[in-house]
């Protein structure tokens, strides 16, 4: 059994466990804001401004979304961006075109505030809104130079433990250049979500197409929700 303030934290049921990071509005892990800053710090004597744009999303915003999706009321995009047709689909099919773009509520990093979203503001033009799209991150795109220089970071262990779980398609989560980690915290998180975890608190809330989930969890926890040890960066512990 978890503590429950454990398990609101890991399932995103609660926000007692981050704090606002000021500039954006946006909330993060504390030990992830110390990260972000001295990251932003570096960042900035190389003419890079870093930004979060999206910190700790709850559990109930994330059903949300899901929720509208499986139901039609918000369009559900395949792999390429092209609007499909859910009336077409299996429940199945439905779960994994979900999936590909929305995180499983209880499933997303997001809920620990270990992870965020982040772009260089000191590209930006005035009045753009970030779209976050692999246009964007594309090495030759708006945020390209503040990535590559982000890549190199990382290669050499200098990153303060911010690394990218999504950095390549491993044919569940489509790749996400903007999506940084914080390594220390969350890998231990990660180890106490479980399938079973993830299921039982699934069955408690009303979720659209929740017996097809459950169903699939296994292959669903292995392409969507576990980022393997060999993605996470050696950092001291
Ligand atoms: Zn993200």
């Amino acid at each position: 059994m978890l503590s429950v303030p454990l398990e609101r934290m890991l399932l995103g049921l609660g926000d007692e466990h981050v704090i606002l990071e000021p500039r954006s509005g946006q909330l993060l892990h504390p030990e992830a804001l110390v990260a972000f800053e001295r990251l932003a710090a570096d960042a900035r004597n190389a003419g890079f401004d870093p930004l979060v744009v999206s910190g700790f999303r709850s559990f109930e915003r994330q059903r949300t979304i899901w929720n509208r999706k499986a139901s039609g009321q918000r369009p559900v995009l395949d792999s390429d961006g092209a609007e499909l047709d859910v009336a077409q689909l299996s429940p199945e099919q439905i779960v994994y075109a979900i999936l590909r773009w929305s995180a499983l509520p209880g499933g997303s990093r997001h809920h620990w505030g270990t992870d965020f979203d982040v772009v260089d503001a000191a590209a930006m033009p005035e009045d753009y809104r970030p779209q976050l799209t692999p246009r964007e991150v594309a090495d030759n795109g708006l945020f390209g130079p503040f990535h590559v220089w982000l890549d190199e970071r990382i290669a050499a262990g200098e990153s303060h433990g911010l690394f990218r779980p999504y950095a390549e398609d491993r044919g569940g989560v489509a790749p996400e250049r903007w999506h940084l980690s914080y390594a220390p915290r969350a890998i231990e998180l990660q180890q106490l979500l479980t399938p079973e975890r993830l299921c039982e608190q699934l069955q408690r809330c009303e979720l659209e197409l929740c017996d097809t989930v459950c169903d699939q969890i296994d292959t669903i926890y292995t392409r969507f929700v576990a980022v393997p040890d060999h993605c996470y960066p050696n950092f001291d512990k």
